[in-house]
């Protein structure tokens, strides 16, 4: 049996999604829509989609067994309790909410009614990300302690609503969302202080070039940067393990994995070398006989396991991947990473 969705804002993120699971994933079907501007409900009317009068009516509809939120950021809470107070089963595009304040509004409601309530992190299935999980998860390249996780664009400003701060715009509402997301999702350890700098060069009045340090209470420091404005570009991870060093170049997943070689002995001086950088035995370039490259773990991923898992949940056969609880903390890292640009300093937490 399908599960019948309706999408509540059906611009960029909502069409993909009907786009997606009409291609992809026959057990949810997207049935019907509502938007407030009448290009996308037409363009939705085009493309066979029931174009319901008002939000109100969609959530009316019995039918109808699934809401999809893919509004701008500030609608979000709104649409959710609603959605969960018609009985509907909801799942929030990211940032599920402007702060964890709201978000804690919408998982009252979620208890309350008891129905599945879900946050679109698709990231998670990002095939870098899980080839990151997958060097991490063995410990082969010993224990991390710095990584650095990279989105830069040059394209400048924020485009849009993402321009507006009433519209929860800005990088960090943006993809810190993901990128924190994932940095939870990986270490498995209490945050414990957050340091952010959200600079705005090209957008006005939101951040769109930003760098947000995660402390994590095993020693972990980890790294997020993202920006509208670097034309030379850094590689999207860099991992400093006490065994060796990895690195994903790029979304095609470009990069390698770097350890030392144990078999044979370590032929080399210890002694000064006279390099570019000066008289140095701590900087000289370690001989290239004693390092061992490896390629990435050959890995796939496809974010459609998200849905899987939300009919698998409806089914009664899976607990849920992404859930509230989850992404209220990535909130109070987020409401955390605001507070420390204010303040210009690095924030103590327990999160
Ligand atoms: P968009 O501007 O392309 O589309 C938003 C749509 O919502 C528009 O069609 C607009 O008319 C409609 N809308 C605005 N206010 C509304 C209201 N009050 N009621 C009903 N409809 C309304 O934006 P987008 O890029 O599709 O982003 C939508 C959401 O999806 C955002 O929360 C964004 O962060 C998220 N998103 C997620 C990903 C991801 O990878 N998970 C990627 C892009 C966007």
């Amino acid at each position: 049996m399908a599960y019948q969705m309706a999408i509540i804002g059906y611009g960029g993120m909502g069409g993909w999604h009907h786009e997606r699971l009409a291609k992809c994933f026959e057990k949810i079907k997207v049935t019907g829509m509502y938007d407030i501007r009448p290009e996308s409900r037409e363009k939705a009317a085009q493309k066979g989609l029931y174009v319901y009068a008002t939000a109100e009516a969609l959530l009316a509809d019995p039918a109808v067994d699934v809401v999809l939120v893919a509004t701008p950021n500030n609608f979000h809470k709104h649409y959710v309790i609603a959605a969960l107070e018609a009985g509907k089963n909801v799942i929030c595009e990211k940032p599920v909410a402007m702060n964890a304040a709201e978000l804690q509004e919408m998982i009252a409601a979620a208890q309350r009614t008891g129905k599945l309530f879900s946050i679109h992190q698709n990231r998670r299935w990002d095939t870098d990300y899980r080839i990151v999980r997958e060097i991490l998860s063995g410990g082969a390249i010993g224990t991390p302690y710095f990584i650095e996780s990279r989105v830069l664009g040059s394209r400048r400003a924020m485009h849009g609503w993402r321009s507006y701060k009433v519209d929860g715009g800005g990088m960090l509402l943006d993809w810190g969302v993901h990128l924190i997301d994932q940095a939870l999702w990986l270490i498995d350890s209490p945050v414990v202080a957050v340091d952010a700098n959200l600079q705005s060069i090209f957008s006005g009045e939101v951040d769109d070039s930003i760098k947000v340090v995660l402390r994590f209470e095993n020693g972990v420091s980890y790294l997020t940067e993202m920006s509208t404005n670097c034309l030379i570009p850094q590689p999207r991870w860099h991992i400093s393990c006490t065994g060796g060093t990895a690195v994903i170049e790029d979304w095609d997943c470009h990069g390698k994995i770097v350890t030392l070689r144990e078999d044979g002995p370590m032929q080399w001086d210890n002694d000064i070398v006279y390099t570019a950088a000066g008289p140095t035995r701590t900087m000289a370039p370690r001989p290239v006989h004693t390092m061992k490259e490896q390629p990435l773990p050959p890995l796939k991923s496809d974010s459609i396991a998200y849905y899987e898992n939300i009919a698998a949940v409806l089914d009664g056969m899976e607990d849920l991947i992404v859930t509230p609880q989850q992404a209220l903390r990535v909130m109070q890292v987020i409401d955390l990473a605001f507070a420390s640009n204010e303040q210009r300093h690095g924030l103590a937490c327990h999160i």
